[in-house]
């Protein structure tokens, strides 16, 4: 007895072969078209989520408006400096990464990768606008 079989798109039961996953062409590229924009989707999600976590990780690290902790503290509390939403430079070419209003710099003080807190500064965005 072979199993039932159920169309991957529309769910309706398979007649025929038995490797059968679609019942019509139109059925196929429909799945594949949906698979294709969840996935674009999924991806919005991650990003939005790893930013949501970098934010909080920051704040939660950085009560007192300016802090150096050392990278590995927030790396793993899940910390990804791969994702931020914009940057500063300051006078002296040091690059702030931001994630929404707080911003972290990398810095090896001692041997030791160290991050140093910021939070932004309405002077920042004077710079930006310059
Ligand atoms: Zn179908």
């Amino acid at each position: 007895m072979k199993p039932y079989q159920f169309c991957l798109s529309c769910n309706k039961e398979l007649e025929g072969r038995s490797d059968k996953k679609f019942c019509d062409a139109y059925c196929k590229s429909a799945f594949h078209y949906n698979k294709s924009r969840d996935d674009t989707g999924s991806f919005y999600l991650k990003v939005d989520r790893q930013l949501k976590l970098n934010r909080k990780i920051l704040k939660k690290f950085n009560k007192a408006g300016k802090a150096t902790v050392i990278s590995q503290v927030l790396l793993s509390q899940g910390f990804n400096p791969n994702f931020f939403s914009h940057y500063w430079k300051n006078s002296s070419g040091d690059v702030y990464l931001f994630v929404y209003e707080y911003g972290f710099l990398s810095r090896l003080e001692n041997g030791k990768e160290k991050y140093i807190l910021v939070t932004w500064q309405p002077y920042m965005e004077k710079s930006l606008l310059l």
